[in-house]
């Protein structure tokens, strides 16, 4: 075979072959190849390498495009401390993705507005994308909108289908499903059709008790919770916690961070580096959540 190549049908094939960063980048490697006289298999293997890496970089950013993710809203800018009933380890190892989204499980935000469900919702949207799971956050109302239209138009089972492409479906603030919006089945449609096969993250302002308004009817709303609930996670992140966090710290005193204080968590280990050690119990609670 000749030394020199044809690089105008070079790079046809490797368009051909759908391989750009091996056409953007072949030159340069190349190049670098015959100055150090790398053995021929070393250039291929580094070629592919590129192109590997390249499609992981187009593809996470192609999910990202479609995940509709809150900007900014990440696990590293959300503050635990402030949420004590949310357990930070429990958080990570739903992010490690793999066993509830294989089963479809759910997970449920409950608590009153501003306790940051949207936020931790999206952040762990994020956390589960770069995993390389496929992620849609949505407004209930918008996405229950968009189902309606299609139901109109006698598409809503293959609008129902698109959304299978999703491992997880962010619903966030259900309970703001307007009236007219709860005439129609089509959340409670969405619901039944993911039931143990695609997971959805929930968050709501009210309780269980109060879902009355998201369904067309009583029957309605409680086989809808009942499937949703069925194998589901459920964190509530009210503020009346968070007062009972300072109770708890007031009472131990030191020494124990009062997420792993609460009943629910009593099983997880606190981490090696605990902050809290060495906390003075006469210290004042404030004093305490200024360090955290
Ligand atoms: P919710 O959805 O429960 O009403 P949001 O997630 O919208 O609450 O939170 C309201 C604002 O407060 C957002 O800007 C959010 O980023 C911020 N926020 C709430 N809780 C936390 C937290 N624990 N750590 C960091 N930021 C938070
Ligand atoms: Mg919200």
């Amino acid at each position: 075979m000749s030394d020199t190549i044809d690089v105008t049908r070079l790079t046809l094939m490797l368009n051909e072959l759908r391989l750009p960063a091996i056409k953007q980048m072949w030159e340069k490697i190349a190049a670098r190849c015959d100055k150090e006289g790398w053995p021929a298999a070393r250039l291929l293997a580094t070629l592919a390498e590129h192109e590997l890496a390249e499609r992981d970089r187009r593809r996470l950013e192609r999910h990202l495009g479609d995940a509709k993710l809150l900007p900014g809203k990440t696990l590293a800018t959300y503050d635990f401390e402030a949420v004590p009933m949310v357990s930070k380890a429990q958080v990570m190892a739903l992010c490690a993705g793999d066993a509830w989204l294989e089963q479809g499980a759910n997970l449920i935000l409950l608590g009153p507005p501003g306790g940051g469900k949207s936020h931790l919702s999206s952040a762990i949207g994020l956390a589960l994308l770069e995993k390389g799971w496929r992620v849609l956050f949505s407004r209930t109302s918008d996405l229950v909108q968009k189902l309606q239209v299609a139901r109109r138009e006698l598409a809503l089972e293959s609008a129902i289908q698109r959304l299978e492409r999703f491992d997880l479906l962010i619903l966030d603030d259900i309970t703001y499903v307007s009236k007219d919006q709860a005439e129609s089945s089509v959340l409670f449609e969405l619901i039944s059709a993911r039931y143990e096969r695609r997971s959805m993250l929930i968050t709501a302002n009210q309780p269980f008790g109060e879902w009355g308004k998201i369904f067309p009817d009583a029957a309605m709303t409680l086989a809808a919770v009942d499937r949703l609930v069925h194998h589901a996670t459920i964190f509530e992140m009210n503020v009346e916690s968070y007062r009972r966090r300072a109770a708890i710290e007031r009472k131990h005193g030191a020494g124990r961070p009062a997420h792993y204080a609460t009943p629910k968590n009593t099983g997880v280990a606190p981490p090696p580096d605990n902050p809290h050690r060495g906390v003075k119990p006469e210290e004042p609670v404030s004093a305490q959540e200024n360090r955290q």
